[in-house]
């Protein structure tokens, strides 16, 4: 009930007709269709299901469209037609994350007997190391809309970063939370830009049940919480992983895509970017198939894939894939439907074969991964092995941040020798 009353609640006090987020014309329950007008609100007020952005996408023929989005800047904000952003949105302070390099790696196909292609799709190339920047990006618009004057959001890593930069450069206020034992790395990169950082004692679902309860309190008055209460704009950023792609692709769906799990919002998204494409008539209409990646220290949704179930039964996460590592994860029944309709799968890939994967990537193609990006790449290789993948189709790998963030993983990765500065001794090394 307490969820009714703040759904309802927060929609009498914040929606306004005057809000201009671009094409975004409401928010409609991805369960039961009800609408509602746009506000900073997550849930149905009928029947408690997540809300998402309903777009007005009249008025545009696919030619010019294209053409529009060609001219456009060199960041998600070429799409700001399909996105619930203003049309000016590009003008405002942001950090204009977004298309970043697809990388046709060769030698990676070689060595896993890929022959229809093999792309790696390099989200470490945004502003703060991850995806995280194209979700902020559209939240901070909802902030903006909404009159919020502190971002804030619960993080596994990444986010809390993407938000502290998000914030230091649109001039707001920030305040994040994360589980207290994060990598290094991550801790940094998100204290770095002076908001505050605030380490919670719990894992990631005890840092998102925290903030839930926050909202609900007078003390989070005037917070966007970019994953809660932002949450159906925020999603939306991953479409522009799926529109990116296909225009790199030069305007074509790729036949396969490997996507990292954590609440499964991105998965679900791509999938949501990938119809609208086709809906649009950006892109010819041909099937795709979306196959999901998890760490097997964290695998809810690979395990309901397994077990043929539609629900997705928590998990207490232990991986070193931090990023992705939330046991009770939101999107998961609808990743589940998503890799069944389209004829993809979830699976699941240990801590060693995460390392090895990233390893395998920056050895063959030069990209440094961080965990996340060593479970779609070892997911990828098992599902080649297994015959799942199909290898002589056009394949789409996502690495969705940056290895700089989780050294530790690679940690026994060193020097090759230490020697005296000079001849002899660099011939005793063998190296010669
Ligand atoms: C957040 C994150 C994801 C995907 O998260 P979803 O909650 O499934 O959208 C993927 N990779 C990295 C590195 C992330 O930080
Ligand atoms: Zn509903």
């Amino acid at each position: 009930m307490r969820r009714k009353g703040l759904a309802s609640m927060a929609v009498q006090t914040f929606a306004t007709p005057t809000v201009d987020l671009g094409p975004a014309a409401a928010l409609s329950c991805r369960e039961c269709g009800h609408r509602v007008p746009l506000g900073p609100v997550f849930a149905c007020e009928e029947c408690f299901g997540p809300l998402e952005i309903a777009y007005d996408f009249s008025g545009h023929d696919a030619d010019s469209l294209r053409k529009r989005i060609e001219s456009g800047p060199a960041s998600i904000w070429r799409y700001a037609p399909l996105l619930p952003v203003p049309a000016d949105v590009a003008d405002k302070p942001n950090l204009n994350p977004g298309w970043t390099r697809l990388v046709k790696a060769d030698n990676l196909a070689r060595e896993l007997g890929v022959t229809g292609g093999l792309f790696v799709k390099d989200d470490s190339g945004n502003p703060t190391h991850s995806f995280k920047d194209r979700v902020v990006a559209q939240a901070l618009e909802a902030a903006r809309a909404f009159g919020f004057t502190t971002l804030s959001c619960s993080s596994t890593g990444n986010l809390a970063g993407a938000v502290g930069a998000a914030a230091a450069r649109a001039g707001l206020r920030s305040c994040v939370f994360i589980p207290h034992d994060l990598e290094q790395g991550k801790i940094v990169m998100a204290a770095v830009y002076g908001g505050e950082l605030v380490g919670i004692e719990g894992n990631y679902d005890d840092v998102n049940r925290f903030c839930s309860e926050l909202i609900g309190d007078p003390a989070g008055e005037g917070w966007g919480f970019v994953n809660v209460n932002l949450r159906p704009y925020y999603a939306e950023g991953s479409k522009t992983l799926a529109y990116e792609i296909c225009e790199q692709l030069g305007w074509e769906l790729p036949d396969q895509l490997v996507v990292p799990i954590a609440s499964g919002s991105q998965l679900t998204k791509i999938d949501k970017g990938l119809k609208e494409l086709i809906a649009l008539g950006l892109v010819e209409d041909r099937p795709y198939k979306i196959f999901g990646a998890q760490a097997e220290g964290c695998s809810p949704v690979s395990a309901a894939y397994k077990a043929g179930h539609d629900v997705v039964r928590p998990q207490k996460p232990d991986t070193i894939a931090k990023s992705l590592a939330i046991g009770n994860p939101a999107d998961g029944p609808y990743v589940l439907d998503i890799a069944r309709r389209t004829g993809g799968a979830v699976e699941d890939v240990t801590d060693p074969q995460i390392v090895d994967a990233i390893k395998l990537l920056a050895r063959t193609e030069g990209i440094f991964a961080e965990t996340a990006g060593g479970v779609t790449v070892g997911v990828t290789r098992k599902l080649l092995e297994n015959g799942v993948l199909d290898p002589t189709l056009t394949t789409v790998v996502l690495n969705t941040g940056d290895g700089l963030k989780t050294l530790d993983a690679v940690a026994g990765t060193g020097l090759t020798a230490t020697i005296r500065p000079n001849l002899d001794s660099f011939r005793e090394a063998g190296l010669a």
